[in-house]
């Protein structure tokens, strides 16, 4: 006999589940948190910390007959502004509990041993690069500019790859997917197959494998790219039905959806073989070839974009670096 898959959309799980968008100040545009209805009455992620977005919480929390002090847990997916940004403020109103993976806690919680040197990495990552110094310090500085937007909490409980949780009357298990983020996880609920997928897979944008400093207890940098792929991949074993992302509309077709970023990031690593089997490029030169006239966001993402790429490449053993002059990294295709 032949069985017919549930609708996703139909899932009764979606009916405890309840997408609240919210503005933020950054080019990704708003933001979705979710409000789980259950015990405890649980928040995934939170907006960035501004005015904006902490009124429209409350009014979307206020349709469900919800009141910001009524929260009783916070669910952070990525210790980025825009999704743990008002953690403090919801905590100091309701006392609820966070909820994150463990290399999430550092941020969340605001160590500032572990802050501080980040905006150096940065500085000497995008010098390295080949990013002229007066850019490079501008660009650098705009980590200092987002700590206006998050407030900090404690962490009193942390999430890790293969626990499970309950949420809105449901198991959900814990999938630990770097690449985004070192520290980004997403909610897996085999039995609706519903994935709580914040920014690991979004339908508008590919998601950004963004660089950055050793995660706590590391001492060297991660390739987020390359986590990336091994992390689409996980997702894309997986039955999901639906996604629900952190920003855009909602995916039903995973597979299609990670096969075209496959396609993408294959046509960008051969752009970038080809630059440089005409000649060795540093980072910036490559940034520069693919996407030209970039102000200071861009310099970073571009910066970000490229490297990850460029980690891809040196993993495979198609190009490799060199250290030249000012310790700029100089890449060529490998012999
Ligand atoms: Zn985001």
């Amino acid at each position: 006999m032949q069985t017919v898959p549930v609708d996703p959309f139909d899932a009764p799980l979606l009916r405890s589940v309840h997408q609240i968008t919210l503005p933020t100040p950054f080019p990704v545009g708003p933001v979705h948190a979710y409000l789980m209805q259950g015990d405890p009455l649980t928040l995934i992620d939170t907006g960035p910390q501004t005015l904006a977005a902490l009124a429209a919480l409350q009014a979307g929390l206020a349709e469900h007959g919800v009141l910001l002090g009524d929260i009783q847990r916070v669910i952070i997916t990525h210790a980025h502004a825009d999704h743990y940004g008002l953690a403090g403020t919801i905590v100091a109103a309701s006392g609820a509990e966070v909820w994150a993976h463990p290399l999430a806690q550092p941020l969340i919680e605001g160590w500032n041993s572990y802050l501080a040197p980040r905006e150096q990495f940065w500085l000497d990552l995008l010098l390295a690069a080949g990013v002229p110094a007066t850019l490079a310090e501008k660009t650098a500085q705009l980590y200092r500019g987002m700590q206006q937007f998050i407030t900090h909490a404690p962490v009193a409980r942390v999430l890790n790859e293969g626990d499970t949780v309950e949420v809105a009357g449901a198991a959900w298990q814990v999938l630990h997917c770097p690449g985004h983020a070192d520290n980004l996880i997403c909610l897996y609920q085999p039995a609706e197959r519903l994935l709580l997928g914040n920014d690991h897979l979004l339908a508008h944008i590919s998601s950004n494998a963004i660089v950055g400093p050793p995660p706590l207890g590391e001492t060297e940098r991660r390739r987020p790219l390359v986590d990336y792929w091994t992390s689409l991949c996980r997702v894309y074993e997986l039955p999901v039905a639906l996604v629900l992302p952190g920003h855009g509309d909602a995916v039903a077709d995973v597979r299609s959806l990670i096969n075209s970023r496959f396609r993408f990031y294959e046509q960008r690593l051969a752009r970038l073989l080809d630059e440089l089997r005409r000649k060795p490029r540093t980072v910036w030169q490559l940034a520069d070839a693919l996407f030209r006239k970039l102000d200071a966001v861009d310099t970073f993402l571009a910066a970000s974009e490229v490297l990850g790429h460029l980690d891809v490449l040196e993993q495979k053993g198609q190009v490799t670096r060199e250290t030249g002059e000012k310790g700029v990294w100089l890449y060529r295709v490998s012999r």
